[in-house]
């Protein structure tokens, strides 16, 4: 499924985001930059040592990323050329700031990707996983970021969400339609 807004194709797959052929896909890091397991590990294994080599250089020169930060590498083996490593927020029952968190770990993401002027991105369901977010909500936001975030650039012009599950598909897609419908 996609749509056009402005000037942005947003698009749905179910797929593995180790195999997207965007300029930039965005892992769900965690603070450390030191890899883990998940889309992490994925992302690590199919892209070589080179990606970890940078994760390290930028830890040492600022201490790891932030909750709701990302920062930028090289993609190493991967079709993709760079990865963009945000840390989504931990489930902690959503009055510990979940959501302006994540919400900020899309934004940040497609506002790096802009000012390294990169013109198509993929994402995949950051903090859905080990970290616990509720899929149904942390799909609302990450659509209404996106949605947000090309309302006022016109670059990326393409972003993706790629989802491991058919019911993850589903439930953005069903986001997606929601939050246009009410933009
Ligand atoms: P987090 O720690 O932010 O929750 P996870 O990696 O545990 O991150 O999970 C985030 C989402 O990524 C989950 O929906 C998981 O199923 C999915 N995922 C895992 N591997 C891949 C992959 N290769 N491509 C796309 N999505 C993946």
């Amino acid at each position: 499924m996609h749509s056009l807004l402005n000037q942005t194709r947003v698009e749905f797959v179910r797929g593995d985001i180790t195999r997207q052929a965007t300029e930039a896909i965005v892992n769900a890091a965690n603070s450390s930059l030191l890899g883990g397991g998940g889309v992490d590990g994925a992302i690590h294994r199919a892209g070589g040592p080179r990606i970890l080599e940078e994760c390290k250089k930028i830890r040492a020169q600022q201490g790891g990323c932030p909750t709701g930060e990302a920062v930028i590498t090289t993609g190493g083996n991967l079709p993709a050329r760079y990865v963009i490593h945000t840390v989504g927020p931990v489930w902690h029952g959503g009055s510990h700031n979940e959501s302006m968190l994540l919400r900020s770990a899309y934004y940040n993401s497609l506002r790096l990707a802009q000012e390294n002027d990169i013109n198509s991105i993929a994402f995949p369901s950051i903090s859905t996983g080990a970290y616990g977010y509720p899929v149904k909500q942390a799909a609302a936001i990450a659509v209404a970021a996106v949605l947000e975030f090309a309302d006022s650039h016109s670059q990326p012009g393409l972003i993706r969400f790629v989802l491991f599950s058919d019911q993850d598909l589903v439930v953005y897609q069903a986001a997606w339609e929601e939050a246009v419908s009410s933009f």
